[in-house]
């Protein structure tokens, strides 16, 4: 009987990643890629053979180990850009430096995120302009810069990396709810506005998956409502989502690689929940 299941996961396994989304060749690009969801996505996106680059903060021998590693593991080119989210010129040039290296882009992940929990009354100004940049006006600059490119080639994607957040509210939230909102507004309007060139624009909304992001909020909510970290895990974010589990890597890979794919070409102007049904409450 163990064998016999043991078999039939192993053939799973098998069939999981024999799955070929016809991909082989393109060029992405993934903001915010140094970490987290934007690294899971990246590595997802070249084990189909797709060209990457990378981008995000971080240490400079790390991210070249990360950018090294995954290049070597799936046999494809993978570059690292800089860019700094919060600088409009910095994104547009990444965006050309990869038409510039490969000749195309085909596909653009705006992943990059930044998050900070506090009431609004003592909510940091600065930190309400930061998080706007990084998670919503840099998709902007990089789609504005990418969507030229992709109407030349009659074919593009555009993720929008957005949040149960861009669907509904938490408090101490507010300048990542109201960007992960705008966000949702943005693909709407460059779905609609890209529809006949063969680009599609789309957003991802996932509920917690465990990453430093969600990771580092844990002290800062308990911080914020008066409670232990542990309580904040059980009664706070575990709490929105009915699973009561994280959102994996795997899940959300599974949805990119559909919308990027052929198959994808009439989901457009859309947000995908993966939240375990946290909105549908
Ligand atoms: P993370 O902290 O692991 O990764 C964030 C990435 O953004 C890192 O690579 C970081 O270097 C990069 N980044 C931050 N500031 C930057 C800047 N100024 N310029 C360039 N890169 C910058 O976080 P994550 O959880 O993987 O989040 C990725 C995205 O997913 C974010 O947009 C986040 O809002 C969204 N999201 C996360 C969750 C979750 O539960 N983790 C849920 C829903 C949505």
């Amino acid at each position: 009987m163990l064998r016999c299941s043991t078999i039939r996961v192993f053939h799973q396994e098998r069939v999981a990643m024999a799955v070929d989304f016809g991909l082989q060749g393109q060029v992405a690009i993934v903001t915010g890629s140094t970490s987290g969801i934007g690294h899971a996505l990246a590595d997802a996106l070249a084990e189909q053979g797709v060209n990457i680059v990378l981008n995000g903060l971080g240490e400079m021998n790390a991210i070249e180990r990360t950018r090294a590693e995954m290049a070597e593991k799936h046999g494809v080119e993978v570059l690292y850009n800089g860019a700094d989210m919060t600088k409009p010129d910095q994104i547009a040039d990444m965006v050309k430096a990869a038409k510039a290296e490969f000749g195309e882009l085909d596909i653009l992940i705006n992943n990059a995120g930044v998050q900070h929990v506090a009431p609004i009354e003592d909510f940091p100004t600065e930190k309400w302009d930061q998080i706007i940049a990084i998670n919503l006006t840099s998709a902007f600059h990089a789609t504005k810069a990418a969507v030229p490119i992709m109407k030349a080639q009659g074919r593009g994607r555009i993720i929008n990396i957005a949040s149960a957040h861009g669907l509904v509210a938490s408090p101490f939230k507010s300048a990542y709810v109201a960007a992960k909102h705008g966000i949702l507004g943005l693909t709407k309007t460059v779905g609609l506005e890209v529809a006949t060139f063969g680009i599609t624009c789309n957003a991802i909304c996932p509920g917690f998956v465990k990453t430093p992001l969600v990771e580092a909020q844990i002290a800062d909510q308990a911080k914020a409502r008066g409670i232990s970290e542990e309580a904040v895990m059980r009664d706070v974010i575990l709490a929105s989502q009915p699973t009561k589990a994280f959102v994996t890597f795997e899940q959300l890979s599974g949805m990119l690689l559909y919308l990027v794919s052929d198959a994808g070409a009439s989901a457009n102007g859309a947000a995908f929940s993966i939240d375990g049904g946290w909105t549908a409450q």
